[in-house]
C-alpha cells in the first residue's frame, strides 16, 4: 500500500478547518502591523543556507535535504526562511526600495529530524521580518506581531523568553571570555559541548546534560560583557514590551544558537507539550545580509511553528474545533427535481453561500442521512410538489424549525439565521 513519507504528514478533516482559522489570524494581524506576505521557492541553492545559517548547525550539517539536480546544481529543500527571505530582499532590491521592509511569511519547511509528535520532516512555520531599522522599536514590534498572533489563535498556557546577546562587538568579547572558561572545564563537560567550544560555543550554553549545566552555571555571563549601547537596546525592548503590557521573563542563558543574531533573541515556550516545548522563536540578526553579499542591512524577526501552535490549541481547547459546515443541503425527490436543484445551488454559490447536492441518485432518507453527516446547517427539500409551486421546503437543522419559502427567497431566509 502507498504511504506518506516518514515524518512527513498529511492534513485534512476536522484539522483543515483549524489550518484555515489559523492562517486567516496570520493574514489579517500580519496586515494589521502592515506587513505583507512574501511567498519564495521551495528550493534555494545549497550554499544560500550553508552561507547564512553555517555548516557546523545541525539544521544544514545534519538535517538538510540536499539533491544535486539535472543541471548539475545542488539544491536544498528549505529548512529555514529568514535565509530565503533575505536573499529576495536582496535579489529584488527591496530595502533600497523602501527603507523598512515589512514581510511575513507561512511556508512548508523540511529537516531529516527524527520524528515524533510536534517534530516532522515536512512542517510549517508561520513568521515575519523587518527589514531595515537598527532599532529597539523594530524589535519589540515584531514580537508584539508574534505575541498578537499567538492569543489571537486563543492559546493561554505559553510564556515569553527574552535575552540580549549585545552587539557583534560586545559579543566577540564574551565568546573569548567563554571560550577561555570552557577550556580550562573541558573534561567535564559532554562530547557534543566539547566539540561546540570550537565550532559555536554559544551553544554550549543551551546544553540539556546535567555535567554540562553544573559547568554552565559558572560561566561568565554575557550581561557583565555587554557595552553601553547594547544594554540601551534591550532596556527599550523591554519598556516596550512594558508599555504594551506583554508579559516577558528574561532568560540569562537563552542564545538560539545560529551565529548571525545579535542584540535581541526571544522564545515563546509552553510546558503543555512535552518535550517539544518551543512554540517558536527569533531575534535581530544585523550581520546576516552582508554575509550573503546584501550589504549592511539591519534586521529582526520570529517564526513560529504552525503544527506546535495547533498541537497547543488542541490541547488547551481539548480536541479541534468545529469543522467547517455547509450553508445549506439540497435533497432532491425523484429525477425531475435534480436540474432545478442544481440551478438553486449554483445561484447560491455564485452568492456566496456554501451549497452541497447530491451526486449519487441517493434515496430521500440516506441524502438526509448525508446532509447531516456533512452538518449542514439547512436542508432544502424539492419535490414535484415543490417544483410546480416554485418553492423548496427548508429545514433549519440545529432547531428543527421548518418553513417553506419560494426559490427567490432562500438567500433571505438563510441570512436570518447565521
Ligand atoms: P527554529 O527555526 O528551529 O528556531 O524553529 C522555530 C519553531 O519551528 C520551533 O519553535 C517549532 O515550533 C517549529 N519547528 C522546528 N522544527 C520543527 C519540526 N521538525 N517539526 C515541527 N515543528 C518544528
Amino acid at each position: 500500500m502507498a504511504q506518506t513519507v516518514r515524518g512527513m504528514r498529511d492534513i485534512f478533516g476536522a484539522e483543515i478547518a483549524a489550518w484555515h482559522r489559523a492562517e486567516e489570524v496570520f493574514r489579517t494581524i500580519s496586515a494589521a502591523f502592515g506587513y505583507e506576505e512574501f511567498r519564495t521557492p521551495i528550493l534555494e541553492h545549497s550554499d544560500l543556507f550553508q552561507r547564512g545559517i553555517g555548516q557546523e548547525t545541525d539544521i544544514v550539517g545534519k538535517e538538510m535535504y540536499t539533491f544535486v539536480d539535472r543541471s548539475g546544481d545542488s539544491l536544498s529543500l528549505r529548512p529555514e526562511m529568514t535565509a530565503p527571505i533575505a536573499r529576495a530582499a536582496i535579489e529584488h532590491t527591496l530595502v533600497r526600495h523602501t527603507p523598512v521592509t515589512r514581510l511575513w511569511y507561512n511556508a512548508a519547511l523540511f529537516r531529516h529530524e527524527r520524528p515524533q509528535k510536534g517534530r516532522y520532516r515536512q512542517f510549517h512555520q508561520y513568521g515575519a521580518e523587518c527589514l531595515g531599522s537598527p532599532w529597539p522599536e523594530a524589535d519589540a514590534e515584531v514580537i508584539l506581531l508574534a505575541y498578537d498572533v499567538i492569543k489571537a489563535i486563543g492559546l493561554t498556557q505559553f510564556r515569553l523568553e527574552i535575552n540580549t546577546l549585545g552587539s557583534a562587538e560586545s559579543r566577540a568579547v564574551y565568546r573569548a571570555a567563554l571560550v577561555d572558561y570552557l577550556n580550562a572545564h573541558r573534561s567535564e563537560m559532554s562530547g557534543d559541548a566539547q566539540r561546540r567550544i570550537d565550532t559555536n560555543p554559544l551553544r554550549v550554553l543551551d546544553s540539556k546534560d546535567e555535567h554540562d549545566k553544573a559547568v554552565i552555571a559558572n560561566a561568565p555571563r554575557l550581561r557583565d560583557h555587554l557595552d553601553e549601547t547594547s544594554t540601551a537596546h534591550f532596556n527599550a525592548v523591554l519598556a516596550l514590551l512594558d508599555a504594551a503590557g506583554v508579559p516577558y521573563t528574561i532568560n540569562p542563558v537563552m542564545v538560539r544558537g545560529l551565529d548571525y543574531y545579535c542584540h535581541t533573541v526571544f522564545e515563546f515556550v509552553t510546558d503543555a507539550l512535552g518535550t517539544q516545548n518551543a512554540i517558536g522563536g527569533g531575534g535581530r540578526y544585523d550581520p546576516l545580509f552582508a554575509m550573503l553579499g546584501g550589504g549592511d542591512t539591519p534586521a529582526v524577526g520570529f517564526s513560529l511553528g504552525i503544527e506546535r501552535l495547533l498541537l497547543l490549541s488542541e490541547v488547551e481547547a481539548g480536541g479541534w474545533g468545529e469543522a467547517a459546515r455547509p450553508d445549506l443541503y439540497i435533497v432532491t425527490m425523484g429525477d425531475t427535481a435534480r436540474v432545478p436543484a442544481g440551478l438553486i445551488a449554483m445561484r447560491l454559490r455564485r452568492a456566496g453561500r456554501t451549497v452541497v447536492t447530491d451526486v449519487l441518485r441517493r434515496s430521500v432518507k440516506s441524502q438526509m442521512k448525508d446532509a447531516n453527516r456533512v452538518r449542514a446547517r439547512w436542508v432544502a427539500v424539492i419535490g414535484d410538489d415543490e417544483l410546480q409551486k416554485g418553492t423548496v421546503s427548508l429545514k433549519h437543522m440545529d432547531s428543527g424549525d421548518q418553513i417553506e419559502v419560494p426559490h427567490t427567497e432562500i438567500e433571505t431566509t438563510l441570512a436570518s439565521r447565521e
